[in-house]
């Protein structure tokens, strides 16, 4: 169907300006999208495709997405309600006539030329109580049609760039479709029978049949998913290879723990305390992520199995994202290692510390026999000396960089443990493909006596019964968080922002002190901020996420999320637990912008408390793309992913094991390498 030559002077870097058929007009409305060469053209890809290659004789129509092939005829305009304009035409084949209908095409008029046959293709339906062609794609019969009468692509869409005028483009462009490169070794497309990439790309936007737009799809997605899962396999191979320090299991160190805890452990912070154990004895490096709820006890099980390499003499690492957690979790430990005698191996080691107590923190890691070191990810390069690190534990993150892990092997001699604590769930399909190279546990069943979060939808007509409820927890002196989305203001309407709900909250709160906490603020200002929330001198703290992983304050009962609609289910579930975290009953408010039913989403959220099934309905409902994708500073590495697709994972599975059976060196294959280069950095969930 393509019969067109690709121009043989141009080139995929050329600008698409270049290509005939691509005018200024459009050529800006394309590098406003980020679209500038003919390459970045050819990789914009359609959302779908309607299928409008049957072209059905007009007397067989039924209701429903139609080609015909017709020729036009009385054409007339005329306006209706509210200035709407009406383009009217009949369009007859050998079989019979239609009325087509055109709504505010006024230029149809002019176009219609007598005596052409045209293909027609729209949707066949009622219009003024009489079946008609309404709003069909129209043009003029010829062997390489760009809007009908084939499987035509649909394009995401801007005010100035209508998917008619991508497609023009798009035709221009395909011929030199042929040039594009395949990252992929050629021995490698032929083993999986997989469709070529410069072939899956021209079949992806004008496909010649369903069965070929399947496998190009296939292709692309297998393209999304081959660089991550060769990524793990050439990481777990990297990791069973390199040497460890075991970490021998004694049982008197765990029973001496457990008896010194104010609580029984649950069944599953047992069994997974117990699978720890057993992978620090062995001697491959343990790569283990412990999953559960806020408040579930991974941080116990994490102190547990540092215990048992502290007690060794070995170092053990702990990384917290931020340093208010840093500095929460050094208090967390301390209180477990007292009862054991253990303190004086606590050392907090943070960023703001002064120099003096920096260098003297620094000392005590290097001498102390078995020190247990918090703070943040700046701990590696604290100039602390690695020798004889056991476990490195990495809180709220999915995995341990690839290239922080090198950098520790390399000065250490050796790679360590590594265990990562979170509580933002993995779905299962993605456990299972994408984060393969980990050894999992959940934390399903919580810790006994814990209250249930009530969560409520909150329309702006319920706002006054959501104040009444905020002051009066505050009058009995609890606390409360409140939500938004964004730091500044995107419009002036906009009540979303921190600084517009700080505002509001100030003047509508006289009484009590609220304050402000967000990224942009210095990690000082952040810091004390927090620690006034702590204790108790701030009531009501308005936030960004960053509050999202570890704050506990128990005091704190009352949540309210401004925008819901622009979290994640998963990250709301994080956020609603930074309440319910003491005695008190505590109450979660999303508040919606209108009163516009709520979405199934929202309604789910409330309804549901187990952060694992909301992760999965997170997935089911906006894909991995929406869960995985946005890493790599915004820029998406995952569109077409989908995980359902067994066919798809099952052959980014083999080729990832054919690549390492074959002995090859993703270094000889440059574009692979890079790919794989940016899914190792992918180590956490957005
Ligand atoms: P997470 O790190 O998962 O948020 P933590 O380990 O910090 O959870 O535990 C939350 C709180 O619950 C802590 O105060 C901890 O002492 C307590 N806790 C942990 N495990 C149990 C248990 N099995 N029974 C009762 N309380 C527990
Ligand atoms: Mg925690």
């Amino acid at each position: 169907m393509l019969s067109q030559k690709p121009n043989p002077s141009l080139k995929l870097s050329d600008s698409i300006d270049s290509m005939h058929g691509v005018g200024d007009k459009t050529a800006s409305a394309f590098k406003a999208r980020g679209i500038k060469s003919i390459r970045d053209l050819l990789f914009y890809l359609p959302n779908r495709h309607e299928d409008y290659s049957v072209i059905t004789p007009i007397n067989r129509l039924r209701p429903g997405r139609v080609t015909i092939r017709a020729v036009l005829k009385q054409s007339t305009i005329r306006r209706g309600r509210r200035g709407l304009s009406i383009t009217e035409a009949i369009a007859s084949d050998t079989s019979g006539s239609v009325r087509v209908v055109w709504f505010n095409q006024p230029y149809r008029l002019n176009n219609i030329r007598g005596g052409h046959e045209y293909f027609l293709s729209g949707d066949f339906k009622l219009g003024h109580k009489q079946l008609a062609l309404i709003n069909p794609y129209t043009e003029i019969v010829s062997d390489l049609p760009v809007n009908s009468a084939r499987i035509i692509p649909i394009y995401p869409e801007t005010k100035v760039l209508n998917s008619a005028m991508i497609r023009r483009a798009m035709i221009a462009a395909l011929p030199l479709g042929v040039k594009i490169k395949d990252y992929c070794p050629r021995w490698l497309v032929q083993e999986l029978k997989l469709m070529t990439l410069n072939r899956a790309i021209t079949q992806m936007h004008y496909p010649e049949s369903e069965y070929k737009l399947n496998s190009a799809s296939c292709r692309l997605q297998f393209d999304e998913l081959f660089p991550i899962l060769l990524a793990n396999e050439l990481s777990r191979k990297q990791r069973e290879l390199a040497k460890t320090l075991k970490v021998p299991f004694k049982v008197e160190i765990a029973k001496e723990f457990v008896s010194r805890l104010p609580f029984k452990l649950t069944d599953d912070q047992r069994k997974i305390i117990w699978q720890i154990y057993m992978d620090m004895q062995g001697k491959v490096p343990m790569n283990r992520l412990v999953e559960g709820d806020v408040g579930s006890g991974k941080t116990v099980v994490a102190v547990m199995a540092a215990v048992m390499a502290v007690s060794e003499g070995y170092k053990i690492a702990f990384m917290a994202p931020t340093e208010l957690l840093a500095v929460q979790h050094a208090t967390t430990i301390k209180r477990l290692l007292e009862p054991l005698g253990l303190v004086d191996h606590l050392v907090l080691l943070t960023g703001s510390m002064k120099n003096k107590n920096k260098r003297s923190a620094i000392d005590r890691a290097n001498k102390t026999n078995g020190a247990f070191i918090v703070g943040t990810h700046s701990l590696l390069t604290s100039g602390i000396d690695w020798k004889d690190l056991a476990l490195v534990i990495i809180d709220e993150q999915h995995r341990f960089g690839v290239d922080q892990r090198q950098q520790l092997q390399k000065s250490a001699g050796y790679l360590p443990h590594c265990l990562s604590i979170t509580a933002t769930p993995i779905p299962r399909s993605l456990a299972l493909t994408i984060f393969n190279d980990l050894e999992l546990s959940r934390l399903v069943d919580l810790p006994q006596g814990r209250r249930p979060i009530k969560s409520f939808l909150t329309t702006p007509s319920d706002l006054p019964a959501f104040f009444k409820y905020l002051t009066e927890q505050l009058s009995n002196g609890r606390q409360a968080y409140v939500v938004c989305p964004y730091i500044q203001s995107k419009t002036d309407h906009d009540q979303l922002s921190v600084e517009s709900v700080y505002a509001m909250y100030q003047k509508k709160l006289p009484k009590y002190r609220v304050g402000l906490i967000h990224g942009q603020l210095s990690a000082e200002q952040q810091q004390s901020v927090m620690h006034s929330f702590i204790k108790g001198e701030i009531a009501v703290l308005v936030a960004t996420t960053v509050i999202e992983v570890g704050v506990d304050v128990a005091n704190a009962s009352v949540m309210a999320i401004y925008g819901p609609e622009r979290f994640g289910l998963a990250q709301l579930h994080q956020l609603r637990g930074r309440i319910g975290r003491g005695e008190y009953e505590s109450h979660c408010y999303l508040i919606l912008s209108d009163s516009l039913e709520p979405s199934h989403r929202l309604r789910q959220f409330i309804n549901t408390e187990n952060g694992f099934v909301l992760s999965e309905l997170d997935l089911a409902l906006r894909g991995p793309g929406a869960i995985y994708g946005k890493l790599q500073h915004g820029k998406t590495t995952v569109r077409l992913m989908n995980l359902d697709n067994q066919k798809v994972v099952e052959l980014a599975k083999r080729g990832a094991i054919s690549f390492l059976n074959r002995h090859e060196n993703v270094l000889n294959y440059p574009s692979l390498a890079k790919r794989v280069k940016l899914a190792q950095q992918l180590t956490y969930l957005n």
